[in-house]
């Protein structure tokens, strides 16, 4: 960082990923993979719960990719997955008009190929010009194929026959094939030099593990190399947000689940909501957490925490959440003016409508 005043409360916040791609092309195995291997790495209680999201902590990252990343070279916090794939949570979860995610990964199946959805995300990628990878999926449903589960995939691919070998480089030109005709210069990942010029096609599967090592470095470094300055918060600011579902919970009314991409939320802060009609003003009673599993049969499902930074996924219980809406932004007033704050977020709302009516 080029400020090294130690009173700087500026530091650098977690990439929030989005997962796309047509149905059945892997999304929810590749996230489940993903979660799974970061459970059971993080098993020494370094799993942070989130609520709508999966935080994977660059120390996970490290251990699940081994040999491919050094933690050294990163200074980003690690990666934030947005648990609900799919388009349709992609457009509507916005940040001041841009794309909620930061980076995204389009799913593929290697044997399919491009499908109708598959065009669709390529267009809203572009559209909101949001970084992605492509992850082409199920290499281990190519003819013939031998699993060597969670490994990088050079290893794997190492011990394949030259049949197989060869069956897969076909699935993968034609992808990079696919993408160029839809305007995007595309290569296999370890050949690709500059990540903003050039997509990079990293070969997976979500069933086995392979090439996730891979996936989660090339995503890693990726947001080091062309995000990080995007990814500088003033930690210590009012938070700012996108509310991710409107939902009832017992002993608590309606709540909302939501992103918090900027600043923090505090139990009693004083928040600003997008509503169906008018901005909701309210206050925050509670800032609640998914307990870990183990605790939930004796205990509630939530656990209160009275601080959250950014970037998290966390649920907000407050009064008068009934008019909320998924999409709508969540702002912190704390020392500024309310008025100001409002009209902030009547503004996001006006343009969120616009960029609706457009589609
Ligand atoms: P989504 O609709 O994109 O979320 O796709 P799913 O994750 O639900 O996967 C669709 C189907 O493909 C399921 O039956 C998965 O078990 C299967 N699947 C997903 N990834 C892989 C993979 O890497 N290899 C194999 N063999 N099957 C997979």
């Amino acid at each position: 960082m080029s400020n090294t005043d130690t009173h700087d409360p500026t530091s650098l916040r977690t990439p929030i990923v989005a997962v796309l791609g047509h149905v059945d092309h892997g999304k929810t195995s590749l996230l489940d993979k993903i979660r799974g291997s970061a459970v059971i790495e993080g098993e020494a209680g370094a799993i942070t719960q989130h609520i709508g999201a999966t935080a994977v902590p660059l120390d996970i990252i490290s251990t699940i990719a081994g040999d491919l990343v050094d933690p050294d070279d990163f200074d980003l916090p690690g990666l934030l997955f947005i648990d609900t794939p799919g388009h349709h949570s992609f457009t509507t979860l916005r940040s001041r008009g841009g794309a909620l995610a930061d980076i995204a990964i389009l799913v593929v199946d290697v044997n399919d190929g491009f499908q109708p959805q598959t065009l669709e995300a390529l267009d809203i990628l572009k559209r909101s010009q949001t970084p992605f990878i492509v992850a082409a999926n199920k290499i281990d449903t190519v003819p013939g194929w031998s699993v060597n589960e969670d490994t990088p995939i050079n290893d794997t691919y190492e011990s394949q026959s030259d049949r197989v070998r060869q069956r897969l480089d076909e699935k993968l030109y034609e992808i990079i094939g696919n993408l160029s005709d839809e305007g995007f210069s595309a290569d296999l990942y370890w050949r690709v030099q500059n990540f903003q010029r050039n997509v990079g096609v990293v070969p997976v599967s979500a069933m086995t593990g392979e090439g996730v090592p891979d996936l989660l470095t090339v995503m890693m470094g990726l947001s080091q190399r062309y995000m990080k300055e995007e990814m500088e918060i003033d930690v210590s600011g009012p938070g700012v947000g996108t509310v991710l579902e409107v939902k009832e919970e017992k002993g608590f009314g309606k709540t909302v689940d939501i992103v918090l991409y900027d600043g923090t939320i505090r139990e009693d802060d004083t928040i600003v909501v997008g509503g169906q009609n008018d901005p909701i003003v309210t206050e925050v009673r509670a800032l609640l957490q998914p307990r870990p599993l183990a605790e939930i049969r004796t205990e509630s499902r939530f656990e209160n925490v009275d601080e959250v930074g950014a970037a998290a996924g966390i649920k907000v219980a407050a009064p008068e959440l009934g008019d909320a809406m998924a999409g709508a932004p969540v702002r912190v007033v704390r020392d500024r003016d309310l008025e100001d704050v409002i009209e902030e977020v009547q503004a996001e709302l006006a343009s969120i409508a616009v960029d609706t009516a457009e589609e």
